[in-house]
């Protein structure tokens, strides 16, 4: 890291294309308001420990002066226009975010610390194309395979996370406004400041007041809102344990709910495989977004007769991988979101070693400032380690070893999870005899962490239910 055949020069971003308030409001029917009962907390820049501005969790009184605005706005307006001119909101939408891509690429790298090169060529482009995506939709309704008229629910309370904080945005605001809908979304605590860049957007494009609120805060804000009796339907993407507390809130009212939780993607590896592929494929799978990724390939599971090689070839690019700001055009791996996150990550590493894996990373200096992990693998892991059952949801990859296909296929399969998979082979027939067995929403083939807005995603078990993406995203938010 920085110590490879040659270092580059510093490539940094400017910053001067972003312009962050000292403080801010709430987005609420059209403007942004002071808080009711709300209190202010500050977001942190994770690379550097700066505070970046004071936002507001709302209070419940906020929530509810949000949920009547996106109800009036839903009677008055919004379920009352044709498709056709909520798709012409939802282009407008979209060229604005494109418009705006640089600014909203350094602010969320510098709100999330994820690096540049990925929010500039990932989250904010494929967040843009979500927005393209279901603007297409909007006046073709009667033509997705759910009746000739299908009806908007009403209300959608949306709760979204950290790891992608625009993008997961985009893949609820998207279908629920192309679909008739109205919006409050929470975005994460960490991470509120694209959705409040995003509601300028939202007033930029002349959106009617009210189709689309934003209520910051943590998680008290987002159980006033998914409580709210008047919300009619609730997405929620974040862990498998929120969800659950949000599943028991729901049951027995008549919303209707889609979760989208965690992973623990099997990345599987076969010996016929091009391994300098596999290797940039198991890289992309868990070094991406330092590993904050729901679908990321947590589990490499690598056929016996291939495993020093691969691994040998892995740990070397590894030790080519840049770690620092995020705002450098040649950084690989970024910040971690929050101090509560790398503990998180801290905690079961050292379990991981405690349970006898044994953990590389490469030489790697980390930052004085800010909150980093370096990239780690664990060898030696079995089916019984924590590292290969739970989430870690960071940079630490855990390497299981197979002999044949019935194998590996069992060790993917015996998760409680069930997001995304991967696999890696030279045979067309293999993959195919694998996708079909595998309990994974996604399976990537010789490819890792794609991502289109025509391509559903969505769980299996413990990983949520629902899709979002694609035709099949729609559902989740007309009344079928
Ligand atoms: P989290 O569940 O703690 O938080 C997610 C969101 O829910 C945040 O906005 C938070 O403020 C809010 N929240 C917290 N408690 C709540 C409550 N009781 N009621 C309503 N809202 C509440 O998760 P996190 O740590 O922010 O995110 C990491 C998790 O999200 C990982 O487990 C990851 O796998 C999952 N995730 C899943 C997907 C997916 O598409 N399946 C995508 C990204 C992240």
């Amino acid at each position: 890291m920085g110590t490879g055949m040659f270092d580059y020069a510093p490539a940094p971003e400017s910053t001067a294309l972003v312009d962050i308030a000292a403080s801010y409001g709430l987005y609420i029917d059209g403007a942004m308001v002071d808080p009711l009962d709300g209190t202010p907390f500050k977001t942190v820049n994770p690379a550097t420990e700066e505070v970046l501005a004071e936002v507001v969790a709302a209070g419940p009184r906020d929530v509810d002066r949000a949920v009547a605005a996106a109800r009036a706005a839903y009677d008055g307006t919004w379920s009352r226009l044709s498709g056709r001119d909520r798709g012409k909101y939802l282009f407008r939408v979209a060229r604005l975010v494109q418009e705006r891509a640089r600014e909203l690429a350094v602010l969320e790298s510098i709100d999330n610390g994820k690096p540049i090169r990925e929010s500039r060529d990932v989250d904010v482009p494929l967040a843009a194309a979500h927005f393209f995506y279901y603007a297409g939709w909007a006046d073709k309704l009667g033509y997705a395979g759910f009746g000739p008229d299908p009806r908007p629910l009403g209300v959608a309370g949306q709760v979204i996370p950290w790891n992608f904080p625009l993008l997961m945005l985009a893949w609820k605001i998207a279908p629920a406004l192309a679909t008739g809908n109205t919006v409050v979304l929470k975005p994460a605590e960490t991470t509120p400041l694209t959705a409040l860049a995003f509601a300028d957007i939202c007033r930029q494009a002349d959106l009617p007041p009210g189709v689309v609120n934003i209520v910051t805060g943590a998680g008290d804000t987002g159980r006033a809102l998914v409580e709210h009796p008047g919300v009619d339907k609730v997405a929620f993407t974040g862990s498998t344990e929120v969800g659950r507390q949000i599943a028991r809130s729901v049951a027995g009212t008549r919303k209707k709910l889609t979760l989208e939780l965690g992973g623990k993607a099997a990345n599987i590896v076969f010996d016929d495989a091009p391994l300098d592929q596999a290797v940039e494929g198991i890289v992309n799978g868990i070094f991406f977004n330092q590993g904050h990724v729901c679908c990321a390939g947590s589990r490499l599971l690598v056929q016996e007769s291939v495993a020093d090689e691969l691994l040998d070839r892995l740990k070397r690019r590894l030790a080519t991988l840049r770690l620092g700001d995020p705002l450098d055009k040649n950084t690989d791996i970024g910040a971690i979101n929050s101090p509560a996150q790398l503990d998180k990550i801290r905690e079961l590493s050292d379990v991981g070693e405690q349970e006898g894996a044994e953990r590389w990373s490469p030489a790697c200096e980390l930052p004085e400032r800010g909150y980093w992990f370096p990239p780690t693998l664990f060898t030696g892991v079995s089916q019984a380690h924590r590292i290969a059952r739970e989430e870690i949801f960071g940079p630490v990859l855990s390497v299981l070893t197979f002999r044949t296909p019935a194998e590996a296929l069992e060790k993917a399969n015996n998760s409680p999870y069930g997001l995304s998979a991967g696999v890696w082979t030279d045979k067309g027939s293999r993959i195919l005899w694998m996708a079909q067995r595998l309990r994974a929403g996604v399976v990537w083939a010789n490819t890792f962490n794609r991502f289109d807005p025509t391509s559903p995603f969505g769980g299996y078990k413990e990983s949520g239910f629902g899709r979002e993406g694609g035709r099949h995203g729609l559902e989740g938010y007309l009344d079928v």
